[in-house]
């Protein structure tokens, strides 16, 4: 096997920039990031924040940078924030919310990571001095662990709705929001209305090497821009990666329907087969989960066979496997991922006959 036949579904962050994103990076305008200098990044944060609906934006080098600083704008150490207990930045962002910002989370269950109105007014309490302060609402949109579910946009008004009336600010984890627009026909500024910050993530679907730009009022991007310098975010000639974000946004957006396609394609070819217990119908995105029974050896020895095989997937449970379309899987490869599986699963079974 070639490193070229190998075929990664880990995730959507393991695309490479293409040459003609390189070419766009060599040839980027550059300046001094941190005194606001740098062209190529200030027309990339104008760019976003009109996409996204908002009045400033800032460039970051991550969207864990994003969710981080979007707590530690809104919240004050001790306040609580409210959001799907399946979300990224309780699992999946080491510790950040209690150890930056100070803050519990209170988590709501949602079903494919997708919380209602009515469960968010549940959860919502009187304030009284022995309880944590309340201070923000958090969806991801689309939601990761939920499947790429994508938050229909009637939910996300109630949710802000709820929100916005019991005095919570409320934020957007973008970091698939791209994902969610062409799956749903709805612009990203529909999305993210009723949402005091909101970020995209350049480095998932839209295939550039790092980045992620987080906006919001004028107010909450100063503070922002005041708490990224602080941790470190800063940066000094950083128009030579936000020219690959620039080109992502011109090349990779209405592509990631193909990623849909092919998820789906994908997890079609896999249902029926004994072992895979998989919902073909709950693909809207790019992320494609399913379960992987005894027999087909649970998760992790599925997991491991199959990247022996030639493609590799995440065990995210004892029975949960994840694939993942993106830039640098193209069709063909879909039908050799769905082969392999099917070969392998189909082999198993005859071994336990
Ligand atoms: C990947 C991801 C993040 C973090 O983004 P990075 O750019 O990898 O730091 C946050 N939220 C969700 C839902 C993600 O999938």
């Amino acid at each position: 096997m070639t490193a070229v036949d190998f075929i990664d579904l880990a995730s959507d962050t393991k695309t490479r920039p293409t040459a003609a994103m390189r070419a766009a990076m060599a040839a980027a305008d550059v300046g001094d990031e941190r005194a606001h200098e740098d062209p190529s990044v200030n027309r990339l944060l104008a760019r976003c924040a009109a996409l996204l609906g908002k009045e400033a934006a800032v460039f970051l080098p991550s969207g864990t940078m994003a969710n981080e600083i979007a707590l530690a704008v809104h919240c004050r150490p001790g306040d609580a924030v409210l959001c799907d207990a399946t979300s990224h930045l309780i699992g999946f962002e080491g510790g950040g919310p209690a150890a930056l910002a100070g803050v519990m989370i209170e988590p709501i269950g949602g079903r494919r990571g997708i919380f209602d109105a009515q469960a968010l007014r549940a959860a919502i309490r009187a304030d009284a001095p022995y309880a944590p302060r309340q201070r923000l609402v958090v969806v991801e949109q689309t939601s990761n662990l939920g499947g790429g579910a994508v938050w229909p946009r009637a939910t996300l008004d109630d949710v802000a709705a709820v929100a916005h009336a019991a005095g919570l600010a409320t934020h957007m984890d973008g970091a698939r929001l791209l994902n969610a627009c062409v799956a749903s026909g709805v612009a990203a500024a529909d999305h993210a209305r009723g949402y005091d910050s909101v970020w995209i993530d350049f480095s998932k679907g839209l295939g550039a090497p790092g980045g992620a730009v987080l906006a919001g009022s004028r107010a909450f991007c100063d503070e922002a821009f005041r708490i990224k310098l602080r941790w470190g975010g800063a940066m000094r000639q950083s128009g030579i990666i936000a020219a690959a974000c620039e080109y992502a946004l011109d090349h990779h957006v209405e592509r990631l329907a193909e990623d849909h396609a092919h998820a789906r394609r994908f997890a079609e070819s896999v249902a029926g087969v004994p072992g895979i217990a998989i919902a073909p119908g709950d693909v809207e995105t790019n992320l494609v989960y399913f379960d992987v029974d005894a027999v087909a050896g649970g998760a992790a020895a599925f997991v491991a066979a199959l990247q022996a095989r030639g493609v590799r997937m995440v065990a995210m449970g004892p029975a949960r496997v994840r694939a993942v379309t993106h830039l640098d899987v193209d069709a063909g490869a879909i039908e050799r991922a769905g082969a392999l599986v099917r070969a392998f699963c189909e082999e198993k079974r005859q071994n336990t006959l």
